[in-house]
């Protein structure tokens, strides 16, 4: 994938989409499958947004079951069963639990008609049948849990994913199909034309330079900025979003192999802790926020009401600041409602402005093929007999991968470790990762001893992966801020690669 801004002068675009987050990135993707002549702009880097910011799950969202929202529920059910089978290295099957305990709002016969509806909404789609646990069996399996007014259980199967690398490989796929594509590429204004959007103002923001791309229809896929660009499309809009902050932990060791929904004593929201490499993902919080989205930030009142309401349900476990990892914020696009922000419905809605832009607003990760999908059929109506089946929607690593592990890794002469953990990285990419080595053989050793990801990762990331900073390689592309690393040798290594490679 090459960075080449030149070029986006040069032609008259058939759609021109600005954000690269999931939907930017799925869009542009689906958009050259139909045909369309497609640039795609990021003003950070691809995924910086909300789309790492999330839970990582693809799920049908259970808990919009209590505000009947049974159509958004269907629907991503079908979608979490689509791409578990079309990018199997970053989608994995994940069992919850539902503890109930007494007292408590949602009581179990809720939970019981709740994970029986979501199977049955499922339908040709699920990944696993629910169950009901004793409080005994639950305690078998999950020994640390609160006993304490235990009443029993309800477990039921999502999908765990890796949001960033879904959304690059989708902007992988989008170069691959013809699109231009670049990050760091800020739209500062709309060029108009009789009132009608007729391109943008760019920015190029590693060399500060401006330049003009013109397209026949512009979407703006900005998610939490799109009010932004709505003020700077007419500045007599009023605001289509309520952005809601949501925090999450990672908290040192896993509590268990299964994955819990638990309900918070405080506010009767639910939340989740989840395995995540190696670690418990505690999350989330959802509060009003009204500030500048590139602002976004954790406080300590959200990590206190984290930690609070896990030490609630894992007594035994001393919660304690020092033992995260790592936290981070993100906010959810929502299209304005009044109401609990918890009670916001999580569907897009896809609208046309005054001058002719169209704007992709609110969603769920888990949709955002549906969403894409939606997309191409209002904004490009005659491109859209085109669009490709369910199953033809491959992903950059989706390929069939027939490996003898032991022998890749004598091969290129890395542990067989990293070889696995390759293939669930990359998929059947991985083999281009390990080729590599055979340019620089410095290329096969470790970052760190905190992972077994080798050093050809930082170079592949620079020269396919489009990263331009050392945050794309480290928190994006490799993500090792999720691995507990006192040493901090990784962030070295990365950095010294990264430096040899990016010259
Ligand atoms: C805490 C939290 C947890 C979530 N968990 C889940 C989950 O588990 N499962 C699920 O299905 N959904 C989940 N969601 C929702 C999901 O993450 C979002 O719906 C989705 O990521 C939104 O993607 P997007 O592309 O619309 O926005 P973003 O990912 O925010 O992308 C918008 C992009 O536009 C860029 N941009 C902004 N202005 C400009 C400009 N002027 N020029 C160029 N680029 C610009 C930004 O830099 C950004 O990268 C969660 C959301 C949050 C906040």
């Amino acid at each position: 994938m090459i960075r080449d801004i030149p070029r986006f002068s040069k032609h008259n675009y058939d759609v021109l989409i600005v954000g690269g987050g999931i939907n930017g990135a799925a869009i542009a993707y689906m958009a050259s499958l139909v045909g369309a002549r497609v640039a795609l702009v990021e003003k950070n880097d691809f995924a910086s947004g909300t789309s790492s910011k999330s839970t990582k799950l693809l799920h049908g969202g259970i808990r919009y079951l209590e505000n009947l929202e049974l159509d958004l529920v269907a629907e991503s059910l079908k979608e979490r069963y689509i791409q578990y089978q079309n990018a199997p290295h970053l989608v994995k099957k994940l069992s919850f639990v539902i503890p109930v305990y007494r007292n408590e709002t949602r009581p179990l016969w809720m939970m019981k008609l709740g994970v029986w509806l979501y199977d049955l909404l499922s339908g040709p789609y699920r990944l696993g049948k629910h169950n009901h646990l004793s409080r005994e069996r639950l305690l078998s399996v999950a020994p640390l849990l609160a006993q304490k007014t235990l009443v029993g259980a309800v477990s039921y199967y999502d999908a765990q994913m890796d949001d960033v690398r879904i959304c690059l490989e989708n902007v992988l796929m989008a170069d691959v199909k013809g699109a231009h594509v670049a990050n760091y590429t800020e739209v500062v204004e709309f060029l108009k034309e009789n009132g009608k959007c007729v391109g943008v103002k760019a920015k190029d923001i590693l060399t500060g330079r401006s330049f003009e791309v013109r397209a026949k229809t512009v979407v703006v896929t900005a998610g939490p900025w799109s009010d932004l660009l709505l003020r700077k499309d007419s500045k007599k809009s009023a605001p289509r979003l309520r952005a809601t902050k949501g925090v999450h932990i990672l908290y040192k060791g896993q509590l268990s192999d299964q994955a819990f929904l638990l309900q918070s004593a405080s506010d009767r929201r639910v939340f989740f802790v989840i395995p995540f490499r190696g670690h418990s993902l505690i999350g989330t919080t959802d509060t009003d926020y009204e500030g500048n989205p590139d602002q976004v930030s954790v406080d300590d009142a959200d990590v206190d009401y984290l930690l609070k309401e896990a030490a609630r349900v894992f007594p035994q476990i001393a919660f304690n600041k020092d033992n995260i990892i790592t936290s981070f914020a993100g906010l959810r696009p929502l299209v304005h409602e009044k109401g609990s922000p918890s009670k916001i419905s999580r569907k897009q809605r896809i609208e046309k402005s005054f001058s002719g832009i169209w704007y992709v607003l609110g969603g769920k990760y888990t949709t955002y093929r549906a969403i894409a999908k939606e997309c191409i059929i209002k904004v490009l109506p005659r491109l859209s007999r085109k669009l490709p089946s369910d199953k033809e929607h491959p992903l950059f690593g989706s390929g069939e991968v027939s490996v003898d592990i032991k022998q890749a890794a004598l091969r290129f002469g890395v542990p067989s470790e990293t070889v696995t953990y390759l293939i669930g990285l990359y998929g059947s990419r991985y083999w281009d990762v390990l080729k590599m080595i055979d340019d620089d053989s410095s290329l096969r050793v470790r970052l760190c001893e905190c992972s077994v990801a080798i050093r050809a990762q930082v170079a592949y990331s620079v020269k396919v992966e489009m990263a331009q900073t050392f945050d794309d390689v480290y928190l994006r592309r490799l993500q090792l801020q999720y691995n507990d690393c006192p040493s901090r040798q990784c962030r070295h290594s990365v950095e010294n690669v990264f430096k040899t490679y990016v010259a």
